[in-house]
């Protein structure tokens, strides 16, 4: 499980994340819901130990994994933009973080070989990321972020460049894959319908705080606030 705990981040005068808590069960999928600038990217960055936080503290379980650095928090994570190093071979990409970690050459491509399978894209292992469609690139990117087996995912808005029927598969392959690895997941949109049909919680954050956390029903039935309702209700 994932324990955010009282985080804050200020840029100069904004503050970009503002005194959030919440806990993620072993194996749920939640996403952070809010319109651009609300403070989901910085959050996961401070999650992914990109960003330190002003204040507050982050857990994995029993470990306060706060100050520790970011490929030694277990934590995998797909990025909102430039998600593959383009001029590396799509097997390299997925290489990457565990040459990072000194894997040997044969755990790497035994772990390369099985990252590909995950995603049904066994064949391309030797293109570059210009060679693939949008949605492969996007794969590839969740199997770079899977290959050391995390036990939790943080994903950017990994579907926003794509277009919408390509974005609906995605979606599914995602939440299967999600549910097959039992991956603790923390995914953020700011796209209402996207989030409630994955996720088993929604976070709804506006101007750096978290408004609401609750399951889409509740959020739906629910609302506590009318920013909430109206940002649900825009779903159609
Ligand atoms: P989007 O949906 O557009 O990606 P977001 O919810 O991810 O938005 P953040 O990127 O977390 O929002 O930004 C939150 C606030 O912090 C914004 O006001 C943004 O301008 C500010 N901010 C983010 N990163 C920096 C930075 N490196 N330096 C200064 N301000 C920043
Ligand atoms: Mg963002």
């Amino acid at each position: 499980q994932v324990s955010i705990e009282n985080i804050s981040k200020a840029y100069g005068t904004v503050l970009a994340v503002d005194n959030v808590s919440f806990v993620v069960g072993k194996g749920e999928f939640v996403s952070l819901l809010g319109p651009s600038g609300s403070g989901k990217s910085t959050l996961l960055m401070m999650i992914a130990g990109f960003e330190m936080p002003g204040s507050g503290s982050i857990r994995v379980g029993e470990r306060d994994i706060t100050n520790v650095a970011p490929n030694k928090r277990g934590i995998g994570m797909v990025f909102q933009r430039y998600a593959l190093f383009p001029h590396m071979t799509v097997a390299q990409n997925i290489a990457f973080p565990l040459k990072m970690r000194g894997a040997t050459r044969a755990e790497i491509d035994r772990r390369v070989e099985a990252a590909l399978a995950l995603v049904r894209l066994e064949a391309y292992g030797h293109r570059m990321p210009s060679q693939l469609s949008g949605g492969q690139q996007q794969r590839i990117a969740v199997a770079r972020a899977l290959v050391f087996e995390p036990p939790v995912l943080l994903m950017d808005e990994p579907l926003g460049a794509l277009d919408k029927k390509l974005r609906e598969e995605m979606q599914i392959e995602i939440k299967s894959l999600q549910q097959r690895l039992g991956v603790t997941v923390i995914y953020v949109t700011h796209d209402q319908e996207e989030a409630l049909t994955m996720s088993d919680r929604v976070a709804v954050m506006s101007n750096g705080r978290l408004v609401q956390i609750g399951s889409p029903l509740d959020l739906y039935e629910q609302p506590e606030t009318p920013f909430v309702a109206d940002f649900i209700g825009k779903m159609n």
